[in-house]
């Protein structure tokens, strides 16, 4: 059991928490915890039974926190307030620049991590990308108040944060979209119109420019190709916007696990795919399942019932139920940013909806944080969910882009330069291959529980050269062959 910050898992009337906090307040260690909560505005709790009081008391100490902190950041703004954390905490911070927008600003990258810079084996890679359309900027504002957050509670040394940062590498790309931004917010929260500043500097969707893996995959499915990593087009890379291109090499680069896309204009928490299988029947809806829908439903109501009001469903004159939703089945959208995750990369990645108002006033980002700090955090914990390990051949030396599969699951991920996997899995009992070329194919069957990522490591045997005076013939069920196909699905 974790600590909470806050949301929806408080779940009591009001009347019971001013009851709650009365009661528990007294029991409450007085070390440093209130002194401290009423200085940063947080505060954590011991004890098994005590899950929902700290979010309690976080409502209230919450209110603590001056408003004055809570503002829009121009370009300008935002580099200053990134460094600022840098600068607070040296020693588990990195900025970095992925590339630059159109007009020449950079895509910064804030890395939070105990060794930033450096990938450590096991050690998994997260990300959140905010403002990606640029008018939509409670996602910009809701990362940077996260870099401070986890820069304070690792400098006050709040547990669990400790904790995250030490097992996790976390990038923070607070804009995706810098110079689209700087277009809303010349016009300001109250006058800004629906589409003004969307776009990046060439006015093109973001999200509706990377290329178009989604066709490839419904080829492949039926030819039994390949199920991950999908070969790009030609000359892929003149076919995207700057940003765009800056942030592929950015998923090719590092092995990202899990990552969210933050966007506005409604409250829900969308999960691939986006892009519906038979897209050009004008307004049909479809639900378009990946083939880890049970995990990508979890991961989306991690967030919406960790967030104050997702969960409830009705928002923004909208309604779905838990306040999550497949993205196809909403509305059909090619060449978004999920989709291209999780058919290109290893990462899993949903796109959270976080405000009706997609450029809110800043008096109410003080409400909109409190409302989505636990959902953050917890669905940065979820990275380190299912089965993770080396792949390592009979030498020990890790055997890098080995492909790890799993019975029932049509999608498989590949292990990272250093050997190493990451498979997030919901709880139950798993059988997992772990196949390289040159070598034997290995299977286990193991038991996932709901806590921390189980290790299961590997050794693969080098695969008997085949023998080159027995004529190779075409039968299929040719077990030897070094190329044993991993596939254990039901297809
Ligand atoms: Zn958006």
């Amino acid at each position: 059991m974790g600590f909470y910050f806050g949301g929806a898992r408080a779940g009591s009337s009001s009347a019971t928490r001013t009851q709650f906090v009365l009661t528990h307040l007294k029991h409450i260690s007085h070390r440093q915890h209130l002194s401290r909560a009423a200085h940063t505005g947080t505060m954590q709790l011991e004890g098994s039974n005590s899950w929902h009081v700290p979010a309690v008391l976080l409502a209230l100490v919450g209110l603590l926190v001056p408003s004055s902190s809570f503002q829009h950041h121009r370009y300008e703004d935002m580099v200053r307030a990134l460094f600022t954390v840098q600068n607070e905490c040296p020693y588990i911070t990195r900025i970095y620049s992925i590339g630059r927008s159109v007009e020449g600003r950079h895509l910064y990258v804030l890395e939070i991590s105990d060794n930033p810079g450096i990938h450590e084996a096991l050690e998994p890679e997260f990300k959140y990308v905010g403002n990606m359309h640029g008018n939509e900027v409670l996602g910009r504002e809701l990362l940077i108040k996260l870099s401070q957050f986890l820069c304070e509670e690792y400098r006050a040394r709040n547990p669990r944060i400790v904790r995250l940062i030490h097992d996790t590498r976390i990038h923070i790309l607070p804009s995706m979209n810098p110079d689209g931004y700087e277009v809303a917010a010349r016009q300001g929260p109250e006058f800004n119109g629906y589409l003004v500043g969307r776009g990046n500097a060439r006015e093109i969707d973001l999200n509706r420019n990377f290329p178009d893996l989604n066709a490839y995959m419904y080829y492949y499915e039926k030819t039994n190709g390949p199920n991950h990593h999908l070969p790009l087009p030609d000359n892929w890379e003149h076919q995207v916007e700057p940003e765009t291109l800056a942030v592929i090499k950015w998923m090719q680069n590092y092995n990202f696990v899990l990552s969210a896309n933050l966007h506005g204009g409604a409250v829900v928490a969308n999960y691939p795919f986006d892009k519906s299988k038979d897209p050009r029947i004008r307004g049909r809806t479809t639900y378009a399942a990946t083939p880890d829908d049970k995990l990508f439903k979890e991961l989306a109501r991690t967030y919406s019932y960790a967030h104050s009001w997702m969960h409830h469903g009705w928002n923004c004159g909208d309604f779905f139920t838990e306040g999550i939703t497949n993205g196809a089945s909403w509305y059909s959208l090619s060449k978004g940013m999920q989709d291209f995750n999780y058919l290109h990369t290893n990462c899993f990645e949903i796109t959270l909806e976080l405000s009706c108002d997609k450029f809110p006033p800043a008096s109410a980002l003080r409400k909109e944080w409190l409302a989505n700090r636990e959902a953050l955090v917890s669905y940065l914990e979820q990275v380190h969910h299912g089965i993770k390990g080396m792949v390592y051949d009979e030498n020990n030396n890790p055997i890098s882009n080995a492909e790890i599969s799993v019975v029932g699951i049509n999608h498989d991920v590949t292990s990272g330069v250093d050997g190493d996997y990451f498979r997030l899995l919901l709880s139950g009992t798993h059988t997992v291959t772990a196949s390289a070329y040159g070598y034997l194919p290995f299977t286990s069957t193991i038991t996932v529980g709901p806590a921390e990522a189980i290790q299961l490591d590997f050794y693969l045997k080098t695969a008997p050269k085949p023998n080159p005076k027995v004529k190779p013939h075409n039968n299929k069920r040719n077990l030897s062959s070094p190329k044993l196909p991993s596939k254990l699905g039901p297809r």
